[in-house]
């Protein structure tokens, strides 16, 4: 498989501080890659290092094949960064933030295909301000595909979300993925990252302590003599709670 991230040895001190402790590994393309761990495990620091938007303390990163050292440029144009939900006029419609983005990348786009590819066709003319948080979710996934990018980074993406409005962004992730963009993920989900990444890298304290696909580490696990101490239920109340309610694409 072909790596499209290769991150080696990695550094992050905050003063005397050091919250990432030489940590490498590599997202391979078109999988969803996610950095599984607590608060304060680095995985923020690593994705905005990654993202050109921290400086690193020591340690190399290619994304694409360029160096963030001397080609951060390049790496800018070709991924797509979920941006914090305060970061959107509030008073404008979808339809006309993604005319806007659309003019900051140069870019001509179809906003209301783009905004169909979410599930948001219905609210193009809403207000962001009036969307659920699974709907502003969605929406802020749609900004970080208008420049048609080959990776995108989404930072915890599903916190906050009820369980229907999880699965759908679970969903809309995984379409994205099939449709050739690669995906890294954060989340303190143990659940989301079972359910819905490739491969994981989990984080503690600076360090990446393991990293596999979660069927292969589960595999591992069990392999080592590894039992649950009391029979696991077929099902969930979450489960009970989704099939009470549907499993409806949009959440109102
Ligand atoms: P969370 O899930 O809470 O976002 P995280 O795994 O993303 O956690 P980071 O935000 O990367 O963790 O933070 C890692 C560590 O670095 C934490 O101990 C945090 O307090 C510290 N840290 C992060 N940013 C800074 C900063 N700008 N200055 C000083 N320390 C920082």
């Amino acid at each position: 498989m072909e790596p499209v991230i290769r991150v080696n040895g990695l550094v992050k001190r905050y003063g005397s501080f050091e919250a990432v402790k030489g940590i490498s590994f590599e997202v391979y393309k078109q999988e969803i890659f996610g950095l599984l761990g607590p608060n304060g495990a680095g995985k923020t620091t690593t994705l905005e290092i990654i993202e050109t938007l921290r400086e690193k303390s020591a340690g190399s990163v290619h994304v694409a094949g360029h160096d963030i050292d001397r080609d951060a440029d390049s790496i800018k144009r070709i991924i797509g960064v979920q941006l914090q939900a305060a970061g959107y006029y509030p008073s404008l419609t979808l339809t006309e933030l993604i005319g806007l983005f659309a003019g900051l990348y140069n870019m001509q786009v179809d906003a209301e295909a783009l905004l169909k590819s979410v599930g948001l066709e219905e609210k193009r003319k809403s207000r962001f301000k009036e969307l659920s948080g699974g709907q502003k979710q969605r929406f802020s996934i749609a900004t970080t595909l208008i420049h048609k990018p080959s990776i995108i980074f989404l930072d915890e993406p599903t916190t906050g979300l009820d369980p229907q409005a999880r699965r759908n962004l679970w969903d809309l992730i995984r379409k994205v993925r099939d449709e050739g963009t690669t995906v890294v993920i954060t989340t303190h989900y143990m659940d989301e990252a079972e359910q819905l990444c490739d491969r994981v890298a989990i984080m503690d304290s600076g360090k990446i302590i393991s990293i596999d696909s979660p069927e292969k580490l589960i595999d591992k696990l069990v392999a080592s003599g590894f039992e649950r101490p009391r029979e696991v239920r077929k099902a969930s109340l979450e489960d009970v709670f989704l099939n009470l309610t549907g499993h409806a694409w949009t959440e109102e």
